[in-house]
């Protein structure tokens, strides 16, 4: 779709940060196609991946592109009166324990970039265990010693940089789905899943609902983020799978304690800890993950089938926990960093679907076989941040108008090797129906 106008109907399948970004671009750039917006559920979607209390906002990359969007993001953000008020610029801290591998690599390339782009003044270094433990508790705080410890210390040196911060996900998603029910060209249809794109001789016609509706459009986008490989073959571009996220909620003393923190992580363990935020905190851990595998129709040929992964959340499972060694996973890494909450109970958990590629970068193409079908998924860890900008991007993508650069990157195309942009743990995506606890059930051990 080269020309530089739309069809009079466009539906997008997914309200997370492509398609209500999308969907704001489109209303703003052409006030005349009706945009429907379709989600299982109302947004904000409480189990879609956009959805959460907390997201970073970092533009520090390894890869030029991201970074310079990132940036472009972060300054819109922060200029938004509206998303402003659940922005908190507290700084990222990114320690590394020394010991060789490749998330050492990451942490030394970040580094290198930040000082090469000449950000050296927003950067605080942290060069002893005991200078990383006082950047979370405070001057005099002691971290324990080796003896205290089950395992060989983790958290040892690093940086914080300044710049970065963290933003309420959920709340700023709210404030993007009100934008677009302001937008006289865009409505929503949710509660009633897409069943499937209808595909008549080689183009898309729209969308089938799981009710048997039929919906008509000129163009269809998919933006189902984890849930994606349903409705299209992504012949195994992406994986979906799931990290696991615990909430713990803290008294006021401690909060006043941590307030000023800032997000750390372990670039070598993979966890992530978050300031006080509306009386909890909450840690996750950049985990190999879990997966989905089931057997679903082939979304081109529905007289065949295809196994994929898909996300198996509370809203089917209402009493799903986190795997026990999952949960073992993050008591162990908060009992080097903050040993006075490894036991205590977490509030509430959940594992957070990814839709993620081997580079961790987007997906934002036309579908090669299907005409009038594009398709904006595999965020990878790291899409959020582009929320105020993604959809023009999508935009120009369904016009066959973004710099080549960003065309290839974001292809229908195999991705090559991990390039740090979202690093997460390397080794096995173990399934997780072996592993799978429910609230009802007590503690299970897989160990
Ligand atoms: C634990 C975790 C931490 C992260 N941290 C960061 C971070 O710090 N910074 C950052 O920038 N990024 C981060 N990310 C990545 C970022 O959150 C995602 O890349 C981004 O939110 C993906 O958005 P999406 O629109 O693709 O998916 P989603 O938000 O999941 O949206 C997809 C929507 O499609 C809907 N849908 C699916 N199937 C159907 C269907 N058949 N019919 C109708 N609707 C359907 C779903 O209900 C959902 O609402 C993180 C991700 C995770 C999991």
């Amino acid at each position: 779709m080269a020309s530089q106008t739309l069809p009079d109907s466009v539906i997008i399948v997914g309200a997370g940060i492509f398609g209500l970004s999308t969907a704001l671009a489109i209303a703003r750039r052409y006030p005349d196609p009706k945009v429907t917006v379709i989600d299982r559920q109302t947004p904000p979607v409480e189990d879609g991946t956009s959805v959460d209390t907390t997201r970073c906002i970092r533009s520090v990359y390894a890869d030029p592109d991201y970074g310079r969007l990132a940036a472009k993001a972060q300054r819109m953000i922060e200029a938004d009166p509206e998303l402003k008020p659940h922005y908190f610029k507290q700084g990222m801290s990114f320690i590394t324990s020394g010991r060789p591998g490749p998330l050492l690599e990451v942490w030394k390339k970040g580094l290198a970039h930040l000082e090469s782009q000449g950000k050296g003044g927003s950067v605080v270094h942290m060069k002893t265990p005991e200078e990383v433990f006082q950047r979370v508790h405070g001057k005099g705080a002691e971290p324990a010693p080796d003896s205290k410890l089950s395992k060989e210390r983790s958290w040892n040196y690093g940086y914080c940089n300044l710049e970065d911060a963290f933003i309420d996900a959920k709340e700023s998603i709210r404030v993007c789905y009100e934008r677009c029910l302001e937008q006289p060209s865009i409505t929503f249809r949710c509660g009633v899943p897409v069943h499937r794109i209808s595909i008549q001789n080689g183009r898309a016609t729209g969308v089938v609902l799981e009710n048997g509706e039929v919906l008509a459009a000129g163009l269809t986008l998919v933006a189902a983020g984890a849930w994606s490989p349903r409705l299209v073959d992504l012949e195994g571009m992406i994986a979906s799978s799931a990290i696991e996220v615990a909430w713990i909620k803290l008294t006021d003393e401690e909060v006043a304690k941590w307030k000023n923190m800032s997000i750390t992580t372990n670039l070598n363990t993979g966890l992530n800890l978050f300031p006080p935020h509306k009386g909890e905190t909450k840690i996750l851990r950049r985990s190999p993950g879990y997966k989905n595998t089931v057997t679903v129709p082939h979304p081109e040929d529905p007289s065949k089938t295809l196994q994929t992964s898909i996300p198996r959340t509370t809203v089917s499972n209402p009493t799903d926990v986190i795997p026990f060694e999952a949960e073992v996973g993050l008591r162990d890494q908060l009992r080097e960093i903050m040993p006075s909450l490894a036991d205590r109970p977490f509030d509430r958990t959940k594992l957070c679907w990814l839709s993620h590629t081997s580079s961790s970068d987007f997906i934002i193409a036309p579908h090669p076989r299907i005409q009038g079908l594009h398709v904006a998924t595999g965020g990878s860890g790291h899409a959020w941040k582009f929320l105020p900008i993604i959809g023009d991007l999508v935009l120009d993508s369904v016009h066959d108008k973004l710099p080549k650069n960003l065309k290839d990157k974001w292809a229908y195309a195999p991705k090559g090797a991990d390039m740090g942009n979202a690093s997460m743990l390397r080794g096995e995506i173990k399934e997780l129906r072996d592993y799978v606890r429910s609230s009802d059930d007590g503690v299970r051990s897989r160990l």
